[in-house]
């Protein structure tokens, strides 16, 4: 069994200096042990902040790893735009690094997703264009949209998150090294949930290289999604069907960025939407943490991995964002009765949906 690992009480930084501008403050979060579940699972469960990114979510990394690649390129110059498909995350990263950077910014997005984030991306002064949720074979989706408004411009990219291997990179040079550096090179395992690929595929990378090979990767996924099936069936790609009240994550193919790392997974699960709910309440109440649904499902799955890897094992996942954006669903009653979730949430944290 592992010593505890050293905690210290405060976040310590390595200097004090102060960063450039917002793209300067994206990254360098704190890892925050997660107190309660740790001490039910006898396991050490860390979360990664990554909703204290200046832009609120995991997904300004790739959004600055993308523009970054893009302009050592000389794929885009001053004054130009970019241009994405996005659920929401990496719409409201881009819309930031643009404003930080002076590109315009058009963010064509599924209508399904939450109207706060909307509202949000448009404060943020992107060009927001909601398009019907169609999938990806369906030359409609959101994500060809984009493209081929992009390749109709000019001095403008497409950022391509889900399949430009850019997003992995930034995780691979940034996310993964500083959970190494902050576990002190001690983890048993890592599992995130995937929408693009991108955190998986390069923390993953990242700490399965620097440990050789000690640290297991695994995947959690929400329902509806046919990552969890394709990884425990050897790589059979089925029909996606059934849906999650998680938004950002799941997947109904390989992306390239998933791809660079999906063989060197060690297992998946699929987590059930009742579970993440619940986690969701669970985490206000015994952490103090206001968290979406996709970081309440890395956290089930990380108790579901701390306890298939034993007592006293190490396992960190990522914290995405917080409830912020989703509470007019997350903590409505109305809202938990029309998803037939409302007896997901026990009796003693019913208190919190006051919506
Ligand atoms: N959680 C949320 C809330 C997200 O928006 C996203 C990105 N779509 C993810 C998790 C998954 O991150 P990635 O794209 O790196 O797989």
């Amino acid at each position: 069994m592992f010593s505890a690992l050293r905690l210290s009480a405060t976040r310590t930084f390595a200097t004090n200096a102060a960063v450039d501008g917002f793209n300067g403050a994206i990254g360098n979060t704190p890892l925050i042990y997660l107190k309660h579940l740790s001490e039910r699972t006898g396991a050490q469960i860390f979360g990664k902040a990554e909703f204290q990114n200046p832009g609120g979510s995991v997904k300004d990394r790739a959004a600055l790893g993308l523009i970054r690649d893009a302009e050592n390129k000389g794929l885009i110059k001053p004054g130009g735009t970019v241009v994405e498909g996005t659920a929401g995350n990496t719409g409201i990263g881009l819309a930031h690094v643009c404003r930080a950077k002076g590109y315009k910014c058009v963010i064509y997005m599924p209508d399904t997703q939450s109207q706060e984030k909307i509202d949000l991306l448009r404060m943020l002064g992107a060009d927001v264009r909601p398009v019907p949720a169609v999938a990806f074979e369906n030359p409609k989706n959101y994500n060809h949209q984009a493209q081929e408004y992009a390749e109709g411009l000019s001095n403008a990219i497409w950022t391509d998150q889900f399949d430009n291997v850019a997003n992995a990179d930034a995780h691979y040079t940034s996310t993964g090294p500083e959970i190494w550096e902050q576990t002190q090179g001690q983890l048993d395992g890592f599992v995130c949930a995937t929408g693009t690929g991108g955190t998986l595929a390069g923390v993953g990378k990242y700490l399965k290289e620097k440990s050789g090979g000690k640290t297991q990767i695994w995947l959690a996924d929400p329902p509806g999604s046919v990552l969890t099936s394709y990884i425990t069936s050897g790589g059979k790609l089925v029909e996606r069907s059934g849906s999650s009240i998680t938004e950002g994550i799941g997947q109904g193919r390989i992306t390239d960025n998933l791809g660079t790392f999906v063989n060197e997974l060690s297992g998946a699960f699929t987590v059930p939407d009742e579970k993440s709910i619940e986690m969701v309440y669970e985490l206000l109440d015994t952490e103090g943490l206001y968290l979406g649904a996709s970081s309440a499902l890395n956290v089930v799955a990380a108790v579901e991995l701390a306890q298939r890897l034993g007592k006293g094992s190490r396992i960190a996942t990522i914290l995405c964002d917080g409830a912020y954006r989703y509470q007019s669903r997350l903590f409505s009653k109305k809202w938990l009765v029309s998803k037939g979730l409302e007896n997901a949430i026990p009796e003693h944290l019913k208190k919190y949906s006051v919506l």
